[in-house]
């Protein structure tokens, strides 16, 4: 194996040589386990249903990733009795412990990596470095739950005393039982950071991926039981959310849930929240519709790289893709031209293939909502200055590829300035000052991600004060609004793109695995 040294992150621009034959034996590799039956895993033990449901690729859906096991409500149940069964044991067990286990587990993805992030680009159709990324991330974000474990001395704080014979302690202790629920899009990242951090808080997992990825959700099990980690910590269900997922929301057994995906299924879980008998944590993070500001004042190269990589990265489906844009008409023209010869050049493919920066999007509903979104721009009166089709030709008319796509000319109060469509889709609208533009970006009930452009510290800094948004960027030539690394960049919302106003990957985010007891102990 070549040693491929390299850090590969979001930001990572290109890529050394090395990780290039990495892939190319990852994917000969892949491409000979392609089609197999999986089981679901309860307790350690395969179980498999009556029905089970195909999982094809978004690049040829010819090529069948996978069959996966239709779980049902009956199938969530076992899963959590199994996962209670194992709470006592692994909350008991010293964390120092928990940390050397999902150390463990970080080594383990870390050794797999390629494979795993080569299956993701057939599973999802990201391209190479966005997959690599996203497994990378995984170990990272696992590793930095660990660290944070380690920095607080296992979160036992002494406290004062009212007397000398008063020891008193804050500690923090796990609730029992945790469900992830994961999203597409980061298949690995959002299934394995938050059931990492649920796990080395002392909590014991019910994972259910999204039905377009259950593959890496197999894959992250597999990765778990190499690992060692003990039986009935993390159990494993494939399903429907609406059964499967729904599931685990109504079951009383589950102690706290982590969900990452859309605002509409997000909300339902909070109202839900509301009307227990006995309430519990819910971490949720959900949509965005994150927007660049470029003023008079920018580095309109910096800008429109920044731009074209966060608004098509990864086909525009990330939570925080760059998908409105406030430019000063002071330099629209020039800035416009920049972005959509860039776009225009971007290329388009197999996202297997190592020179492919875009490929398709994830699904037929996907595809559904380019066309609808594009097709309501032009009856609205948007212009469409790069894009707006899909790709017919062969062999892309096997599988969901649509073009990067501008569009301008929209009044700024349109619907497709507001609503998050998670495709490459970005609406430009003009601006005289910075706060009209600001006043616009805040304008949306979503507060994830912002970006600025601008060489004057002074507009930065007031940009910084009043943007309404959990993950905030100046000049970032890399991603004006996406890009986030563990340790690095704290990852969270504000508003209706998150319910806790604590970011993955950042200082405060493994304590809400946790509920604090206070200990007092008179001696
Ligand atoms: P989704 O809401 O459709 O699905 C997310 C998960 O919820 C899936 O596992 C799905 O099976 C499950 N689910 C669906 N209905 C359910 C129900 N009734 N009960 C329980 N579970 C249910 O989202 P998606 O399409 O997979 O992902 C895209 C969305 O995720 C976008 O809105 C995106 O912005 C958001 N997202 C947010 C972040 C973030 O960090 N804020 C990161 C990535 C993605």
């Amino acid at each position: 194996m070549t040693q491929a040294t390299q850090r590969i992150t979001y930001a990572t621009m290109a890529a050394d040589p090395n990780i290039h034959v990495e892939f190319d034996a990852a994917i000969e590799r892949v491409k000979g386990m392609l089609g197999r039956t999986y089981p679901m895993y309860i307790n350690g033990e395969a179980v498999t249903t009556a029905d089970q449901f195909d999982d094809r690729s978004p690049i040829d859906t010819r090529i069948l990733i996978g069959r996966f096991q239709q779980g049902g409500r009956e199938h969530a149940r076992q899963a959590v009795a199994a996962a209670r069964a194992a709470a006592p044991a692994w909350s008991a067990t010293p964390w120092k412990e928990r940390v050397r286990i999902l150390k463990t587990l970080c080594d383990t993805i870390r050794k797999h990596q390629y494979d795993l992030a080569a299956m993701m680009i057939y599973e999802v159709g990201k391209n190479r470095l966005e997959c690599l990324g996203d497994v990378v991330e995984t170990a990272d974000l696992i590793e930095y739950y660990c660290d944070e474990f380690e920095r607080n001395n296992g979160y036992l704080k002494p406290m004062d005393s009212l007397g000398p014979d008063e020891n008193n302690y804050s500690v923090l202790r796990p609730y029992g039982v945790f469900a992830v629920i994961s999203p597409f899009n980061f298949p690995f990242a959002l299934a394995g950071g938050p059931a990492g951090a649920a796990m080395v808080a002392g909590n014991t997992v019910v994972f259910k991926p999204a039905s377009d990825t259950a593959l890496m959700g197999v894959k992250l099990t597999e990765m778990a039981q190499e690992a060692g980690l003990p039986r009935g910590v993390f159990n494993f269900i494939t399903g429907p959310g609406r059964t499967a997922g729904q599931e685990l929301i109504d079951n009383s057994g589950i102690d706290g849930i982590v969900f990452t995906g859309s605002m509409e299924v997000g909300m339902n879980l909070l109202k839900d929240n509301g009307a227990r008998a006995i309430p519990r944590p819910v971490i949720i993070e959900m949509g965005g519709k994150n927007p660049a500001i470029i003023t008079s004042k920018a580095d309109l190269d910096k800008a429109s790289d920044g731009v074209y990589r966060s608004a098509f990265g990864a086909q525009g489906q990330k939570c925080s893709a760059c998908s409105r844009i406030y430019v000063s008409k002071e330099v629209r023209q020039k800035f416009v031209d920049l972005l959509v010869e860039k776009t225009k050049k971007i290329r388009m493919g197999n996202p297997l293939e190592k020179d492919v920066w875009m490929g398709p999007v994830v699904n037929e509903g996907g595809l559904k909502t380019f066309e609808d979104a594009v097709a309501r721009a032009k009856k609205d009166g948007g212009k469409i200055l790069a894009g707006g089709n899909r790709i017919m030709t062969e062999p892309f008319n096997h599988g969901y590829f649509v073009e990067p796509t501008i569009i301008d000319g929209l009044p700024k109060q349109h619907a497709l300035f507001k609503e998050e469509l998670f495709v490459p889709i970005t609406v430009i609208g003009d601006v005289v000052t910075l706060d009209e533009a600001i006043d616009l970006a805040n304008d949306t009930e979503y507060g994830l991600t912002a970006g600025i452009f601008s060489e004057d510290d002074k507009e930065i800094e007031h940009f910084f004060n009043r943007i309404e948004a959990g993950v905030t960027y100046a000049n970032r030539r890399s991603g004006a609004t996406t890009g986030a690394w563990p340790g690095i960049n704290p990852f969270g919302g504000w508003k209706a793109s998150g319910a806790t106003g604590r970011g993955t990957g950042g200082p405060w985010y493994v304590q809400q695995f946790m509920r604090e007891q206070s200990r007092v102990h008179i001696k």
